[in-house]
């Protein structure tokens, strides 16, 4: 109401921020931080003249600042801006490194949203190709003033293969297309378990759910991640799979495109 006060538009780029790709979840556990945190690693490996930073707006549960291994607090530079912690190459922005680790966040909504708005534009991003935004899971006001407030290049969404992670997935797809912001796709995590001993595989999850919900929706299956003891080891290590093993199976065959030899 304030912007429309001052007769300012509504979304406002974040300073030196080229394209804003928010990671989001209808459910929480269901990957979204790891994939939020890979992905960035994979869009820097990717292609390495690309700057790319990492935001954690899930406040509740920050969860970038162990992901990453990074812990502190940020610089102010002369301008009064956080300056990002930086590992693997990206710089990260979290609630995680402003508060202690096992306070509690007692916050009410408008609250959360100031201290979103402060992680984001408050912050020496310096030339980020990408900004790649874990966003707190589910559909509610702060999801939605997050997409309001500035400019989203696009949105990946991250779902189990079960029912009811599923049922709220298609809620995050279409709160975006509500306000507008293309859905890149959907990521399904944790689909497929094979067991170390003899090789059986088991879908905990379910199978396909994700892919016939990507179907119904008309959006691309940008990846289909098993649930891999890897996977929860290196993200507990703060060794993210992406960097840690990139050729092992686990990250190779992940992805539903392949990338060009
Ligand atoms: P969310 O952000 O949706 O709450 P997280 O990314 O924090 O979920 O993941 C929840 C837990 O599941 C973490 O302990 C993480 O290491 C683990 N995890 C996520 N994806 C996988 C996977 N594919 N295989 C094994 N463990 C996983």
């Amino acid at each position: 109401r304030q912007h429309m006060a001052r007769g300012l538009p509504k979304q406002k780029p974040i300073a030196g921020v080229k394209e804003v790709i928010v990671v989001a979840s209808g459910k929480g556990g269901v990957g979204k931080s790891t994939t939020a945190v890979n992905l960035a690693l994979g869009l820097m490996a990717n292609d390495q003249s690309k700057s790319v930073g990492l935001l954690d707006a899930d406040v509740y549960g920050p969860s970038i600042p162990k992901l990453m291994n990074l812990k502190g607090n940020p610089e102010l530079t002369d301008k009064n801006l956080m300056r990002p912690l930086v590992n693997f190459g990206i710089p990260c922005m979290s609630m995680g490194f402003l508060v202690e680790e096992v306070a509690p966040i007692v916050w009410r909504g408008l609250m959360v949203m100031s201290a979103i708005e402060k992680l984001i534009r408050q912050v020496d991003w310096g030339n980020l190709d990408y900004l790649v935004i874990d966003m707190p899971p589910g559909t509610g006001d702060v999801q939605l003033s997050i997409t309001q407030n500035i400019p989203i290049a696009g949105a990946v969404i991250v779902s189990t293969p079960q029912d009811i992670a599923l049922l709220d997935a298609r809620r995050g797809a279409e709160m975006f297309r509500k306000v507008n912001v293309p859905v890149l796709g959907l990521v399904q995590n944790m689909s497929v378990f094979q067991c170390p001993k003899c090789s059986h595989q088991t879908h905990i999850f379910g199978s396909d759910g994700a892919k016939e919900l990507a179907q119904t929706l008309g959006v691309e299956m940008l990846g289909d991640i098993p649930l891999h003891l890897n996977i929860r080891e290196t993200s507990d290590k703060g060794q993210p799979v992406v960097v840690s093993s990139p050729d092992s199976p686990e990250v190779s065959e992940s992805l539903t495109r392949k990338p060009r030899p």
